[in-house]
């Protein structure tokens, strides 16, 4: 990891390079747009996708990653289509999250179409979790890392409909985040191109249904688009009338 940062205040996991830029985005411009940073970790590097190259979909997230203005984005290379729950996986995760020391994680939903994105739920929540204890030692560049457990996890909903336990309103920040998901030209719809689609995301309606979907979300609170996410646990308001 090339940068360190003292501590970050987001920090947003996906499975696959595009999982975050697809689910959250918009929300994550929008706690940049409010002064806080804001990092993001792929767990793979996507190598088992139908289109694109490793070294495609890696530039392709450092041009979202410069378009979105993330301080630092890294990647694990766990294994597209492996990502098992072990011990190992688990201890790398909890190194990224020692690192950043986040408040807030983002993670996939347990309940998803694709089986990584399930299994990076697990890993991400239990990781979170086993960050915090103080026996569970790790090492980072030969340096003692001390424990840290997030305050808040949220899961983002992707492609499966899941009910919302609360929607972000992105009005503000929803057409630049369209910039960080375009940045995956080779598994998106790109103005111009001719040949038939090779997968599902790459259909020119996939980006209509994911700005359906914004639309959406945005109905259910009253605002013109919305990010929907899961909670592990019910939602502690600690002061009233800052939500209220
Ligand atoms: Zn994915």
């Amino acid at each position: 990891m090339k940068q360190s940062p003292e501590h970050i205040y987001a920090l947003a996991f996906g499975a696959h390079p595009d999982d975050v830029e697809l689910a959250c985005g918009a929300t994550l411009l929008k706690i940049i747009a409010e002064g806080r940073s804001v990092a993001v970790c792929d767990l793979t590097r996507g190598e088992m996708g139908t289109l694109g190259t490793p070294e495609t979909r890696r530039a392709e997230a450092e041009k979202a990653t410069q378009l979105m203005g993330y301080q630092c984005r890294t990647s694990l290379d766990l294994g597209d289509s492996k990502l098992f729950h072990t011990e190992e996986n688990i201890a790398e995760i909890i190194k990224v999250i020692r690192h950043f020391k986040p408040s807030v994680v983002f993670a996939n939903s347990p309940d998803e179409r694709h089986p990584d994105h399930v299994k990076a739920s697990k890993l991400v929540t239990d990781a979170c979790y086993y960050s915090g204890l103080q026996q569970l030692a790790t090492t980072m560049n030969g340096q003692v890392q001390l424990p840290h457990r997030p305050k808040h996890l949220l899961y983002y909903i992707q492609f499966k409909h899941l009910e919302p336990d609360l929607i972000v309103d992105i009005s503000q920040t929803f057409e630049a985040s369209r910039k960080g998901v375009l940045a995956f030209g080779s598994q998106f719809y790109q103005e111009g191109r001719t040949e038939e689609a090779k997968t599902l995301i790459q259909r020119r309606e996939f980006l209509t249904g994911l700005e359906a979907r914004a639309r959406y979300f945005g109905e259910q609170i009253g605002t013109l688009y919305g990010e929907g996410y899961k909670l592990p646990a019910p939602l502690a308001i600690r002061s009233f009338t800052s939500v209220f």
